[in-house]
């Protein structure tokens, strides 16, 4: 068996579910047996978001909010012969549900992961149904059927120890030669409320499936050639990495390469199933494939970054040679739920960065209490990724010498647990410009503002690694 999970893009218009559908064909033919998990049509998920806010304001029209859903779904459908009727239950119950939230102007966590559910839950159902209109003897579950029981953690919900079990036990009761198309994204708590596994989180969903069938190999679909050197949407030479070791991929993906959702490997890793990231647009196209280990010539993988960064700075002198300081900072991030993305310390001193979707004023009052606290937003982190990037001579100078060149300030450093990664955080409007200066230091190409300046007098030439 091979999961093939499809991304937004993916199935976010006629000619991509058509391609997709095609891709899913040709492995079937070649007897890999596919599971097929989707995502939602690119864009609607952030649609069913902003309608469930909608339904708290005073006057809205609700069936205004499922029109907007209902027609980008029926422009799809339409075009793909494919009848309302497969998902018309489920646009029902969104609109049922958004009548809820408007009549008591109430809108819970709960509720909002149960209107963010309706997005996988009808892609699968027109993929489903595409599927068969050619031939192929598809058939769409929502996850919770085939067995996705998630904790209570709305928003972001993580798999109960018993998951895998029960998604072994539901799956086997598919009739051979069906090809299931499971909605990605989402579960169901053991009460019965529906759960999601956070943004992106289709690619999480696809690598438990394979980790908990034992697949040969799970494929994440999605828009570029695989994990990149660089997101290229920041650096347009950014080339595609053949091979990347799963510990590479996490660190990308915790530090903001959007391609893999950050848990995703989890699962992979601990039944050693490789992970591969190809291009839906470029069916031929090798992409990227992340294993266990690989064989790393001392070069750097890729480089990665992360908007919307808040630094706080922990100063206590009092503390200096005192027994207990970072167990008191960090007992009261745990308290208040707030997950750190990096670490820096010295003996009186804890910075850390954490993303700004937080609200960190009690933390911070909590804190003022022992220590001078001072909160810095705007920032963002560019980390430098690669096996053995840490203990390799030289890597930080690098990184500091290009961007020193640059003129940009190097607020703080932190490096890896496991040696394969370093990170540094910059102010946000030196983002691009440190990027793409990074990339053209360790890849090759433009590097950064005042390279190409140097270049057009004629003083440096570009260089491609
Ligand atoms: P999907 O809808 O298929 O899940 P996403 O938009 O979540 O797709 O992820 C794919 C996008 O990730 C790409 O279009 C690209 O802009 C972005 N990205 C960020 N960093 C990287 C990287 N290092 N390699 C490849 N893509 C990256
Ligand atoms: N549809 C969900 C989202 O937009 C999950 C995913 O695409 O992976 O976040
Ligand atoms: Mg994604």
């Amino acid at each position: 068996m091979i999961v093939m999970k499809f991304g937004g893009t993916s199935v976010g218009s006629a000619e991509s579910i058509t391609a997709i559908v095609g891709i899913v064909a040709s492995f079937s033919k070649s007897g890999k047996s596919p599971f097929v998990v989707v995502s939602a049509v690119s864009g609607v998920t952030d649609l069913l978001l902003a309608s469930a806010r909608k339904a708290l304001e005073k006057g809205v029209l609700v069936g205004e909010l499922v029109k907007g859903i209902r027609d980008k779904h029926s422009l799809l459908a339409r075009q793909l012969g494919v009848p309302e009727e497969v998902y018309f239950a489920e646009l029902t119950e969104l609109e049922h549900v958004l009548f809820g939230v408007s009549l008591v102007r109430e809108l819970t966590p709960r509720t909002t992961d149960r209107i963010a559910s309706f997005g996988e839950r009808v892609s699968a159902r027109i993929v489903a149904a595409f599927a068969r209109n050619n031939g192929l003897n598809a058939r769409a579950f929502d996850a919770y059927d085939l067995g996705m029981v998630t904790d209570g953690s709305f928003g972001n919900a993580e798999i109960l120890p018993a998951t895998q079990a029960l998604i072994r036990k539901a799956v086997k009761g598919i009739p051979r030669g069906v090809i299931p198309v499971v909605t990605g994204f989402i579960g169901r708590t053991g009460d019965g409320d529906i759960t999601t596994l956070g943004r992106g989180g289709s690619d999480y969903s696809a690598s438990i499936y394979g980790a908990a069938l034992g697949a040969e190999e799970i494929q994440i679909w999605t828009d570029v050639d695989g994990v990149m050197t660089a997101d290229p949407r920041m650096v347009p030479d950014a080339r595609t990495v053949g091979v990347v070791s799963f510990e590479e991929a996490s660190e990308l993906a915790y530090f903001g390469a959007k391609v893999l959702h950050p848990k995703t490997i989890i699962p992979a890793m601990e039944k050693d199933i490789p992970v591969r990231v190809l291009n839906t647009f470029n069916p031929s196209g090798k992409g990227t494939t992340i294993l266990r280990t690989v064989s790393r010539d001392g070069s750097i993988t890729a480089i990665t970054s992360k908007k919307n960064i808040l630094v706080i700075n922990i100063n206590s002198a009092r503390m200096l040679l005192a027994y207990g300081f970072m167990e008191k900072v960090f007992s009261l991030f745990s308290e208040y739920r707030i997950s750190v993305d990096m670490i820096a310390t010295s003996e009186v001193n804890v910075t850390v960065t954490l993303e700004r979707k937080y609200d960190v004023s009690g933390l911070v009052e909590r804190l003022k209490e022992f220590a001078n606290v001072t909160v810095l937003p705007g920032r963002a982190s560019i980390s430098v990724v690669g096996e053995g990037a840490r203990s390799r001579p030289g890597t930080g100078a690098r990184i500091f010498s290009v961007l020193g060149r640059e003129g940009i300030n190097v607020e703080m450093t932190s490096q890896s647990y496991n040696d394969v990664g370093v990170s540094v955080v910059v102010r946000e409007e030196s983002l691009n410009e440190a990027v793409l200066a990074l990339h053209g230091e360790f890849f090759g190409g433009v590097q950064g503002k005042r390279a190409v300046k140097a270049a057009h007098r004629g003083k440096v030439k570009f260089t491609r690694g």
